[in-house]
């Protein structure tokens, strides 16, 4: 495996870097401290618009294929450094977020203008988001119970949502829904629900134990009227699977960068351990310095096998072990760095104010969101073994 990085991709490291020591640690910080997501009025936002953070990797009038997008391997060092920094104030970020690689693969012309459009050039911060997750179905997506029913030339959507990430303030919100309940994954579909539309809400931001910087929300949707243009892909033949595939595709891509995000949460947990050691005189103690070796072993691992998923992905090549196994992988090296860190800060780390705790909390979400580890062992298990899925 070559990860010569090119001169791009350095500067863009670099530049986050800066921007992650002065602005996101800071901020994440703030928020994990008053125990509430940025609010959307934060300069920090307007900050982010000003960087050219929060905008669409769609190009309008381009090929469709095309996209003004950076190789996946690239993106996955980005989400790493980013979540070195702060997890949270990463998810936090305005921009068209989960949804967007959904949209960009399966959506109509039509649909990637209008809600793609206003993220070219947003003329404020904007989100969207994607909501999969009910009250009664999260590893089990083809579990999910929200209804679409047709009516006249719409749909009406009821059910509930929760812990959607960003939705509350989202301009429009990818709502998993199914046609016939009975029928598991064939049956789904997605639907663009704007903000405002009747019957959608109320919003309860959830209470989270790490990655506090950003909101997740539950809402329910009742007898919300969407027009027949709002189903991702249109209602053609060969886009009828869209729904479930759209919400699969997005998974998919995002194993990789959820793993990325939790080496860079191990990461940082292992500075903070060797700053500690330094500054109390520790690292000649053998104990300490085996910790760290162990600790920096695990790290650097999970990192070659995401980065090898990336790298799978962008030679277009199937990346399902690899995503899966790096995402198993480094959310479990991502706690056993957080949980070693905070043993050898001791006290000083259970404090309950030192960047360590916080690291902690956040990294135990790592293995739970996009699939649990769980979930995770067993896609690779049944890839491993060619059963059916
Ligand atoms: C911080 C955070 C942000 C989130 N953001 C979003 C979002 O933006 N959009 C969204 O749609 N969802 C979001 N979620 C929801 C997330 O995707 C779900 O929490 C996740 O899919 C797990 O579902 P669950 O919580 O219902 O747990 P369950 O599915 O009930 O699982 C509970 C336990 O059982 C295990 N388990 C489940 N099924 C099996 C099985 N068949 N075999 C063996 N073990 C099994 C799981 O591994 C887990 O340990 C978020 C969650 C969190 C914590």
């Amino acid at each position: 495996m070559d990860f010569n990085l090119d001169e791009e991709t350095r500067s863009a490291l670099e530049a986050l870097r800066k921007w992650g020591r002065e602005v996101v640690r800071p901020v994440g910080l703030e928020a994990d401290r008053l125990s509430r997501p940025i609010p959307v009025d934060d300069p920090y936002f307007e900050r982010c618009l000003l960087r050219g953070d929060g905008r669409t990797r769609w190009q309008p009038h381009a090929d469709a294929r095309s996209t003004r997008s950076r190789s996946v391997l690239t993106q996955l060092l980005l989400a790493e450094e980013f979540a070195y920094w702060d997890r949270g104030v990463m998810i936090a970020n305005p921009g068209p977020g989960l949804p967007e690689a959904s949209v960009i693969a399966l959506g109509t012309e039509e649909q990637k203008e209008r809600f793609l459009g206003p993220f070219v050039e947003p003329d404020r911060p904007r989100w969207a988001c994607f909501a999969m997750t009910e009250p009664g179905a999260g590893s089990d997506a083809a579990a999910i119970q929200t209804r679409a029913t047709k009516d006249g030339d719409g749909w009406i959507l009821n059910g509930a949502k929760c812990f959607i990430g960003s939705a509350s303030r989202s301009d429009w919100i990818l709502v998993q829904a199914t046609l016939d309940p009975s029928k598991g994954r064939a049956a789904q579909r997605a639907f663009f629900v704007e903000q405002g539309t009747e019957g959608l809400g109320p919003f309860k931001i959830e209470k989270k134990m790490g990655l506090k910087a950003y909101e997740s929300s539950s809402f329910s949707l009742e007898n919300v009227r969407v027009p027949a243009s709002h189903l991702l892909g249109g209602e053609t033949r060969r886009e009828r699977s869209a729904g479930f595939k759209a919400a699969m595709s997005t998974f998919n891509a995002g194993r990789p960068v959820i793993a990325a995000n939790a080496v860079g949460i191990g990461r940082a947990a292992l500075d903070e351990a060797i700053r500690f050691a330094r500054e109390q005189d520790l690292l000649g103690d053998p104990r300490v310095r085996d910790r760290i070796e162990a600790m920096t072993r695990k790290i650097r691992m999970a990192r070659l096998v995401c980065l090898r998923a990336g790298q799978l992905a962008d030679e277009r090549r199937p990346n399902i072990v690899e995503a899966s196994m790096s995402k198993a992988l480094a959310a479990q090296v991502a706690q056993e760095a957080a949980s070693q860190a905070l043993e050898l800060l001791g006290s000083t780390g259970g404090r309950g104010d030192h960047l360590i705790e916080k690291l902690y909390r956040d990294a135990k979400a790592m293995d739970i969101v996009e699939g649990t580890g769980q979930i995770q062992r067993m896609i690779i298990a049944r890839q491993l073994v060619s059963l059916p899925r």
